[in-house]
């Protein structure tokens, strides 16, 4: 017998139904029905529709029955975007910055990346697992339940396959689904100062081999950035990762216009991400080849950047997607109610957009629309409840956490108490 779920009374579901990944005005279009309905099979969505409609289909007895009477339901958000799995904090550097120094005036002196290479170089497996498990139930109750995240703080091949491990087996123990991103081209380590191509020459010949072949990791995603690795080092690097059937992300134009975006298109990279300075060319380019960009307001934010031109890209076509980019360093905070907050007011989404950002199309941008990103018949029962009746709240009720309950696979697996 199937274990079934019945969520009914939505006030609104919102089930970001349609073709993925959504650009241009389908990003406003999130299919809400409103009293709303969905039931669940062995953790997979059978019926989506309106409650008299769903409720007169069904003839058993539910396993599970989800009153959400005064309540929005929405897919699980995706964070497309993150580097989670890290040892050691940077809280002093942080005191820098707001102090006067720029994130690259760090790195240059030896901060930055480097600084958790050396913290998570020590520390063990174990470690790292339980660090991991912290974070993830922090992101939960968020309402993440699949996020991405990318090694790169090992540079070495032992502590790539580490992290890229831990995250292997966190995704097997914790509720959020973790898929996995090979960034052995984070930042250049000591080892190798001075000697790019070297570093670079490294990683294509004794680690990225074996990140293919234990399977490892289904991304692969280069720091292109002036200083750390040119777009030519990225393209011999990326390629090399697609040939062993990687597919390319890039960190792309996040401090200066270096071309990475047109490198994501030329390369028919999965995504580009950061986008802060990237040119109109590239975002054309973007569009035309149908590459997402993964944008991050957080970090723009921490950064005190100007924000990526969200508004000029969903105009041009680019599919977007938002993440929360949570690192050691440049922001070190997993909040989708500051993401949300912040592509509202600064970066001119509407929230349809930003629900179609953090949903679908991040789904997309991790290569799973075919199962997460939307409620749809077919799909997996990932979703999540607000303690609002509308999706309109998220933006409204800034920096808040609205979310209070989270379904994993039909089941639930977060309840905050209620306020
Ligand atoms: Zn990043």
């Amino acid at each position: 017998m199937a274990k079934t779920l019945l969520l009914k009374n939505a006030s609104e579901l919102v089930t970001c139904r349609g073709h993925a990944p959504k650009c241009g005005p389908a990003m406003q279009d999130i299919g809400i029905i409103e009293d709303g309905a969905l039931w669940l099979e062995d953790g997979i969505i059978r019926k989506v529709g309106a409650t008299d409609e769903v409720l007169s289909g069904i003839a058993a007895t539910p396993d599970t029955v989800i009153d959400a009477t005064g309540r929005c339901v929405l897919p699980g958000f995706v964070d497309p975007h993150t580097h989670f799995l890290f040892a050691g904090h940077r809280a002093e550097e942080f005191s820098w910055r707001l102090r006067g120094d720029t994130y690259m005036d760090i790195m240059e002196r030896g901060g930055g990346i480097i600084n958790s290479v050396r913290a998570t170089r020590q520390a063990s497996a174990d470690e790292l697992l339980a660090i991991g498990l912290r974070r993830l139930d922090s992101m939960l109750s968020f309402g993440v339940t699949t996020v991405e995240g990318k090694s790169g703080y090992g540079l070495d091949a032992a502590t790539e396959l580490k992290q890229l491990a831990v995250m292997a087996e966190l995704d097997r123990q914790h509720p959020v689904e973790v898929v996995r991103t090979f960034m052995g081209a984070h930042a250049v380590p000591a080892e190798y100062k001075g000697r790019t191509d070297e570093f670079v020459d490294y990683l294509l010949q004794d680690v990225l081999p074996l990140v293919a072949e234990q399977r490892l990791a289904e991304f692969c995603d280069v720091f292109c950035e002036k200083g750390v690795f040119s777009v030519e080092q990225s393209r011999r690097l990326l390629t090399a990762a697609q040939s062993l059937g990687l597919q390319a992300k890039v960190h792309a134009d996040e401090i200066v216009t270096l071309g990475g975006a047109e490198l994501a298109a030329e390369l028919g990279a999965l995504s580009a991400e950061h986008l802060l300075h990237a040119s109109d060319a590239g975002i054309r380019r973007m569009a035309e080849t149908g590459v997402i960009a993964v944008l991050l307001p957080a970090t723009a934010f921490c950064l005190r950047e100007p924000y990526a031109r969200a508004r000029f890209m969903i105009d041009s076509g680019v599919p977007v997607a938002l993440a929360t980019d949570f690192n050691p360093g440049s922001c070190f905070s997993e909040s989708i109610p500051l993401v949300i907050a912040l592509a509202a007011l600064y970066m001119q989404m509407t929230p349809a957009e930003i629900v179609t950002a953090l949903t679908i199309n991040a789904a997309a941008a991790v290569g799973r629309a075919n199962r997460i990103g939307s409620l749809e018949r077919g799909k997996q029962g990932d979703f999540v409840l607000l303690d609002h009746p509308s999706h309109l709240y998220l933006p409204y009720h800034a920096g808040v956490n609205c979310v209070a309950t989270v379904v994993k696979r039909g089941e639930i697996v977060y309840e905050r108490q209620r306020r």
